[in-house]
């Protein structure tokens, strides 16, 4: 029977299909993939975490070295005038007493610009080590991208090859065949037709009751029956 053997092959023809869009969908660089993306996420979020910490602390060392650096060229300029001065006794005094008071508050201002480099320090490590971490999962992703790119391709070429040589099947079949076979595909999905297997349908895997099972045997010669669970023919 020339149509059993076309439906048959019609049927091989569409599972073939359906196993390589899955293997389209789930590709092992795919997953991969997203538990990179994830990762790299999570190090984005400690790294901008690290940052808004340091970014403070950055500040205080910036603005604290300002200050100290304002004082001390305030203090060598009270230096050089008190070495040059011939001012009087109290113009002295008070120019001595300014300097102490410069002195004293640059002072307060290295220990400031210190303690914020010494808190600054781990903070810059935190966000260099980051950075060092992620890298290697950055060119992975690259990496992954393009074989993900180019697998999708060539299982997209397949697809349509094989694609078109199940059409070229199904048009060998009788117009009344093709018309059942392509009406049970679009209702199951997959294929339209299906094998029993172990008196199950093997494509909706739902067991033939003794009755359905009985009439499945003793077909007419070239006849099918529709699976009554999935509608697919079954084809003896
Ligand atoms: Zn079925």
């Amino acid at each position: 029977m020339a149509h059993l053997d076309d439906l048959r092959a019609l049927l091989d023809a569409d599972r073939w299909i359906e196993r390589v869009i899955a293997q389209r969908e789930h590709l092992p660089e795919l997953e991969e993939l997203s538990t990179l993306e994830g990762e790299l996420r999570a190090l984005l979020a400690a790294l901008h975490e690290a940052e808004s910490a340091a970014e403070p602390v950055r500040h205080a060392y910036v603005s604290a070295q300002a200050t100290a650096g304002k004082h001390l060229e305030r203090a060598r300029d009270l230096e050089r005038a008190l070495a040059a001065s011939t001012g009087s006794a109290r113009e002295l005094g008070a120019m001595q007493h300014e300097l102490e008071q410069v002195r004293a508050r640059a002072g307060a201002a290295e220990d400031e610009e210190l303690d914020s480099l010494l808190a600054l320090e781990p903070l810059e490590q935190t966000i260099a080590a980051i950075k060092q971490r992620a890298q290697p999962g950055v060119a992975r992703r690259g990496e992954l991208q393009t074989s993900v790119a180019q697998l999708r391709q060539s299982l997209d070429e397949e697809i349509t090859a094989l694609r078109a040589t199940r059409d070229e099947l199904a048009h060998r079949l009788a117009a009344p065949w093709r018309q059942r076979y392509e009406t049970a595909r679009e209702r199951a999905g997959t294929s339209g037709a299906a094998r029993v297997d172990a008196g199950r349908c093997d494509g909706c895997r739902i067991a033939l009751s003794p009755l359905d099972l009985d009439r499945f045997k003793h077909l007419a010669e070239g006849e099918v029956m529709d699976c009554p669970e999935c509608g697919r023919l079954l084809l003896p």
